[in-house]
């Protein structure tokens, strides 16, 4: 399997299908410190939990 990484091509929202341009992030307090939630600019929707600090951001 090969990963390319490209910015040209917008990744969409599986729940709206819009292009997500930006990805909000909310911080919640989880058991073993702080965890992040991902939703989606256009309908809020979820996308993902960050399981340590920055491991979506970098
Ligand atoms: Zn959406």
């Amino acid at each position: 399997m090969e990963f390319i990484e490209t910015d040209r091509e917008k990744p969409l929202c599986p729940h709206c299908e819009k292009p997500i341009s930006q990805i909000k992030a909310t911080r919640i307090k989880a058991k073993f410190g702080v965890r992040f939630l991902y939703f989606c600019d256009h309908c809020k929707k979820v996308l993902g939990v960050s399981h340590r600090k920055g491991f979506w951001m970098g």
